[in-house]
């Protein structure tokens, strides 16, 4: 029997519970489509809550001998500079550390559900550090060479979000915007990704069903400037830009006010990770009109332009060697996920987009090479559905990235391979209105 800590979940999550109109103005494109329909249940219930991870990640480091080091980095409500958005800390974010901070090995890093509906990546994260634990001599050369720190479920706030009592992941965070807590003026704008009325996507009542815990996607709220801290500028400055459409926006950093993405940003400063690895989950496509497989997993090495920091002037772009390295990152793993012709080998490229406030654009403005993995389906949509094979998509190339990185033979991948992924293409629709094909 699973313990929670908030509320008996039940052993499939019924979206029907939201009774209403079954209706839906523009169905998917065929019958039996990957998206459920307004009475189908979608089970969760192999997915971990948040106790069930901490107590998992607890034996886990009681059983590697000293292999892997647990740590809290921080906590939901409480990032290590005291930035405090409530009485409570919130919830714990673990950072699971193999090897340490040492300039003669290479270093990766790697985050999961930085929006809490998209489980299966740290589900995948938690198989990859039992492996990690083990005392195989393949493992114990990847560890001599290479440090590898992972950060499972960096939303946990949203991961274990209720609606009506009921389990229902979300894909923003728990934080109410007050912006005289951080001494501005009662009446600025809350930065542009904030959910106001703490809404989420559904497969009926026009999308969207709103459990009322306002938040933040905390991927966009990352800032270039990796030291920006709302506190330490003018606030007539800040107010000013926040009040201004035209600066308040996704072609800008986020403005860390998420306990969660300023404690990922200290890990990262810490580490200074060679390569930076953050697992999504997405919609749905088939490889072309030809074939009509099934895209398990979108990637992308490039997600921001070069940034000017609009407070202070300075300039980013992403190094031309990282970039490289980045392409040989997600080369390695299309080629990885290859095994004739089946559903694994069916990869994509995910779509062009310019995000600098996301964590995969700010680290990569900061000297990480960077791969996005987008694995297809969420928890409103797919639930835990061929959880098994979609994890796999994630373990597979993470491994070999591993190796690679560890024998130097990752710099013989040729960036070529990645700049000929697919295009993403044949998109199926979302039946819903939230439907947004740029939203990693
Ligand atoms: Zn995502």
């Amino acid at each position: 029997m699973k313990k929670w800590t908030k509320a008996v979940i039940p052993a499939t999550v019924a979206l029907s519970m939201l009774a209403a109109s079954p209706v839906f103005a523009d169905p998917q494109s065929r019958p039996n489509g990957p998206y459920i329909e307004n009475e189908q249940n979608v089970s969760l219930s192999s997915f971990m809550s948040n106790q069930e991870l901490y107590e998992t990640l607890q034996k886990l480091e009681a059983s590697a001998k000293g292999k892997m080091k647990l740590e809290i980095a921080g906590y939901s409500n409480l990032s290590p500079d005291g930035y405090q958005t409530d009485k409570d800390k919130g919830e714990p974010l673990y950072v699971v550390k193999f090897g340490e901070v040492d300039p003669t090995k290479k270093r990766i890093f790697i985050t999961t559900q930085i929006h809490g509906n998209e489980q299966i990546g740290t589900e995948a994260a938690i198989d990859i550090i039992q492996k990690l634990s083990s005392n195989s001599a393949e493992v114990n050369n990847i560890l001599k060479n290479v440090s590898i720190w992972i950060m499972p479920r960096i939303n946990p706030e949203g991961s274990d979000n209720l609606y009506q009592e009921k389990w229902y992941p979300t894909r923003y965070t728990h934080q109410t915007w007050l912006p005289a807590n951080i001494q501005l003026p009662e009446n600025t704008r809350a930065p542009w990704y904030y959910n106001s009325d703490g809404s989420e996507r559904a497969q009926n009542n026009n999308g969207r069903v709103v459990y009322g815990i306002p938040g933040y996607d905390q991927n966009r709220d990352y800032n270039p400037n990796l030291d920006f801290r709302i506190e330490n500028y003018d606030k007539t400055t800040i107010a000013n830009f926040l009040n201004n459409r035209s600066t308040n926006n996704s072609n800008y950093g986020g403005f860390f006010v998420t306990a969660e993405a300023r404690t990922v940003s200290g890990v990262f400063k810490e580490f200074r990770p060679d390569v930076f690895v953050d697992v999504h989950h997405r919609g749905f496509n088939t490889v072309s009109d030809e074939d009509n497989r099934s895209v398990p997993m979108q990637l992308a090495a490039v997600v921001a332009d070069p940034y000017t920091d609009p407070f202070t002037g300075q300039q980013y772009e992403v190094d031309a060697d990282v970039l490289k390295l980045g392409k040989r990152v997600n080369a390695l793993a299309a080629q990885s996920l290859q095994r004739g012709f089946s559903h694994f080998g069916a990869v994509q490229k995910y779509p062009k987009v310019n995000l600098p406030g996301t964590a995969l654009g700010t680290f990569a403005l900061n000297d990480a090479a960077i791969m996005l993995m987008e694995i297809k389906g969420q928890s409103q949509t797919l639930g835990q559905k061929q959880a098994g094979m979609l994890k796999e998509t994630v373990k597979a190339p993470l491994y070999d990235l591993f190796k690679a990185l560890a024998d130097g033979s990752i710099h013989n991948v040729d960036p070529a391979v990645y700049d000929a992924i697919p295009e993403s293409s044949n998109r199926i629709s979302d039946p819903t209105t939230r439907d947004n094909e740029k939203d990693f």
